[in-house]
């Protein structure tokens, strides 16, 4: 399998970016930046941060924007200084989507590839700004042989916040050609969202109750490419709530994984739709990896060690997680007071998991010494602890995966110009729904401070 590239940033880099290198006298400008790499199983995303924004001597503004030595020089010593990659960012300001090279480009990138390699240790970047559109263009840089530089293009570039912009290079991910299955989707979000979804790499970290069903869905709506990461097996308790447990995947124990994957094959609508199955959980090195080559992560976990893991790599690696809880609650005499659910959507510029109480970082040691799986620990926990409590009902899972995959569309399309919300939650049978916007991460909160640190930032794992 061949290496593939990425660029992402965040919102809030992607405007400084923006209104630096967008100039009101509409002619192209440049600059540095350093990015952090996160190194995924196949990918390799430069994480764009700190900007070196030019001073007057830096560079001439002709048109064509050009650099002086003392500027890349200082650029360089910053990246050492950091050790961080660098990447060289220009304009085209009259452009809109995917932008090729010049003559120029070309002889600028390739003639500072192997001064950055042998400098930084990482391949130099290089990034296209489309001015009318806000489109990035991103490649790095490889050396062919011992005097030739190649550009590899990326596969897209992402800004990450209050939504995921993609821009998506149609060499590497051409348009899809969208079946006749897909009619009424595609007339309902339109070609636009169509495209970007199916260009979409989704993890699903957890294939149970709600993890089954988001599979399903994402393979019924048009999406391609799924990686399932999963290590049990269908027992006879999963039954009635997860999506295709049957006798006969329970007698043969079939991986859980493997049940969803077989059947998003059958119900996919694009005919290039592929499922890879890992029968891990994410506490593993492969399935982690694997998860870092994704463009966005949907949990359908509900223990707190995967959980503290997404969370890690959502700030980390720039990446949207969109994670899920059901809480049911009985009266005293054993029937049902209510049962709540609820959406959640991390990642930079939104609330994390464990500030919204979606796992408890104490027990995150807990599960990792496998005390969670040892039934006097969990005999001994409180009656209200989560970790007790097991009801749940397939409709309760089913309302809550379709609020998920809902929240996907949402941070992608942004139908109606509304961004996907931090938080949203549904209270059976009060029939009452609530919206969360405004949330913060607490000032000590920890994950706030690898926001865009990629493999610098450690690994969750150990
Ligand atoms: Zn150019
Ligand atoms: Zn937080």
């Amino acid at each position: 399998m061949s290496a593939i590239y990425s660029v992402a940033m965040t919102e809030g880099t992607d405007a400084r970016l923006r209104e630096h290198l967008v100039r009101e006298d509409g002619q192209e400008d440049l600059c540095f930046a350093l990015y952090r790499p996160s190194r995924g199983e196949r990918r390799l995303t430069g994480l764009i941060g700190d900007v070196l924004l030019p001073q007057d001597e830096d560079r001439q503004v002709h048109y064509n924007a050009s650099f002086n030595p003392c500027y890349f020089e200082r650029a360089i010593s910053e990246a050492i200084r950091k050790e961080c990659g660098l990447a060289l960012l220009h304009t085209h300001p009259l452009a809109t989507g995917w932008q090729d090279l010049s003559e120029a480009d070309h002889l600028a990138e390739s003639g500072m590839a192997a001064a950055v390699q042998s400098a930084t240790g990482l391949p130099l970047g290089g990034l296209t700004l489309s001015g009318k559109s806000g489109f990035w263009s991103a490649r790095f840089w490889h050396q062919a042989d011992s005097r030739v530089w190649d550009r590899v293009d990326c596969e897209n570039v992402r800004v990450v916040g209050l939504d995921l912009a993609i821009s998506v290079c149609p060499r590497v991910k051409p348009d899809f050609d969208i079946p006749e299955a897909l009619k009424r989707t595609v007339h309902a979000w339109g070609p636009g969202a169509q495209q970007a979804l199916a260009h979409l790499r989704v993890g699903i970290v957890g294939l149970g109750s709600v993890g089954s069903l988001l599979s399903e869905q994402l393979a019924r709506s048009g999406f391609t490419e799924v990686i399932g990461i999963d290590p049990d097996v269908m027992k006879e308790h999963n039954r009635d709530r997860t999506l295709h447990a049957s006798k006969e995947t329970i007698e043969k124990a079939m991986p859980k994984v493997e049940v969803a994957r077989s059947h998003a094959l059958c119900s996919a609508t694009m005919p290039c739709f592929r499922f890879r199955a890992l029968e891990c959980g994410i506490q593993e090195e492969k399935a982690y990896r694997a998860a870092l080559d994704c463009d966005v992560i949907l949990s359908g976990v509900d223990r707190p060690w995967p959980r503290s893991i997404m969370n890690h790599l959502s700030y980390a690696a720039l990446m949207p997680v969109i994670d899920g809880g059901i809480k049911v609650s009985l009266k005293g005499d054993g029937t049902l007071r209510s049962a709540d659910w609820g959406a959640f959507v991390v990642g930079p510029g939104r609330r994390c998991l464990e500030c919204a109480e979606q796992f408890d970082a104490g027990l995150v040691a807990v599960e990792h010494d496998g005390d969670l799986d040892d039934p006097a620990y969990i005999e001994g926990l409180p009656e209200d602890s989560p970790l007790k409590k097991s009801e749940n009902v397939f409709v309760f899972s089913t309302a809550l995966a379709a609020s998920i995959v809902l929240k996907l569309v949402q941070l992608i399309g942004k139908p109606s110009g509304l961004h996907a919300p931090m938080e949203e939650r549904y209270t059976f049978p009060a029939s009452h729904a609530e919206v969360i916007n405004e949330a913060k991460c607490g000032t000590n909160c920890w994950f706030r401070g690898i926001v865009g640190q990629g493999d610098a930032a450690g690994s969750p794992l150990a």
